[in-house]
């Protein structure tokens, strides 16, 4: 299948004219039909783009509250009459995909949970053939980036033209600021490989709190992210799921002003050829970079061959935690983050002992 064929042009309903992100947000749950309103009322009035809410609800423990289901669709129908706004909820099955076309909910989303399970995508994208809405698809929970990819391309190749991405975060064992991790990384190459797809931020499924919701949005905006999701609530503490990281319309549209907003590029002449020479600088030492590493490797390489003669081992721990805790303490010096030292020796100490251990030193 050929990425990136879908035009900016095909995805108009994902992009906003006035340079400013797409704003989804509505509750995590639809709980009441007040409830329903009640938040609707209060975001429409500040303009936001699509209204969310979970209508079928994917939770770890079966006695937690499951959704309202299908009697909820109503509610959505009357969101959109009496505010006008368009509205989006999470489809899991065939079945509910066929229930929210019914009820005319404009955009459909897939969750974290069904993109990491390949049939479930698939079943969805079938029920969607031949159908012209616009479906978001959520990272799956695990960071396996071509599961991502691979469920936009099952819902594109049902004929879907209208696709967003929502990082929503992934689930880690470890213990964490986060709810779910964001592995930046991860968004950042699905834009690098699927230019043209709208890449969403769930700050409030990063999050899992209500104080990092701004500095994540704000993170997703300096990444020149296209949009939101958030939910708000209008009563979060009371909230039926996920009570601990929904904010009242208020405090959303609080979240929003506070944003500073980017821009891909400047015009301002001054800016741009500063950055040309910056670039210019950058592209120098990363060459540099490369060819260091070459010399490096070479002489990994003739290490290897002395350890081959003598017959010892390619690794040797000692050196290798020498090796790290000089570096991350002169690191550390310099300003660089101990993080950051830490996995670049450590690609290169893979690729040493790779290097150590090619077929030709395996006598
Ligand atoms: C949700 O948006 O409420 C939800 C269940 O999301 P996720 O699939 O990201 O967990
Ligand atoms: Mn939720």
């Amino acid at each position: 299948m050929i990425l990136n064929e879908i035009s900016p042009s095909t995805s108009t309903i994902f992009l906003k004219p006035d340079n400013r992100p797409f704003l989804i947000a509505g509750p995590c749950s639809a709980e009441t039909e007040e409830q329903v309103m009640a938040i609707a009322h209060g975001l429409a009035s500040q303009g936001i783009d699509l209204f969310r809410a979970g209508i079928w609800k994917p939770r770890t423990r079966p006695d937690a509250f499951q959704g309202m289901g299908s009697k909820a669709l109503p509610w959505l129908q009357r969101v959109q009459e009496e505010t006008g706004l368009r509205t989006t909820i999470e489809v899991a099955t065939a079945e509910q995909v066929d229930e929210a076309l019914k009820h005319e909910v404009d955009v459909l989303w897939i969750g974290a949970r069904s993109t990491a399970n390949p049939f479930s995508v698939q079943e969805i994208a079938d029920a969607l053939r031949g159908v012209d809405i616009p479906v978001m698809v959520k990272n799956p929970v695990n960071p396996d980036l071509d599961l991502w990819i691979g469920a936009i391309e099952r819902v594109r190749a049902a004929g879907i033209k209208q696709i967003a991405a929502i990082h929503r975060g992934f689930s880690t064992y470890a213990k964490s600021l986060f709810r779910n991790e964001p592995y930046w990384a991860i968004p950042i190459e699905l834009r690098r490989r699927m230019p043209d797809i709208p890449l969403f931020c769930d700050n409030s499924h990063i999050c899992g709190n209500r104080v990092d919701l701004l500095s994540v949005a704000q993170y997703a905006i300096d990444l020149n992210y296209d949009g939101l999701m958030t939910e708000t609530h209008i009563d979060p503490d009371h909230a039926w799921s996920d009570a601990m990281q929904q904010i009242t319309p208020d405090q959303y549209k609080d979240l929003i002003d506070r944003l500073v907003l980017k821009r891909e590029t400047s015009t301002d002449q001054d800016f741009l050829e500063h950055l040309d020479i910056v670039r210019h600088q950058i592209d120098e030492l990363d060459l540099s970079i490369l060819n260091l590493l070459a010399r490096r490797m070479k002489l990994s390489e003739e290490i290897g061959e002395h350890k081959q003669q003598e017959r010892v081992s390619v690794l040797q721990v000692r050196r290798w935690n020498e090796i790290l805790q000089k570096m991350e303490a002169q690191g550390k010096e310099m300003g660089l983050s101990e993080d950051f030292i830490h996995n670049f020796l450590s690609a290169v100490h893979q690729e040493s002992i790779a290097k150590q251990t090619k077929p030709g030193y395996r006598k």
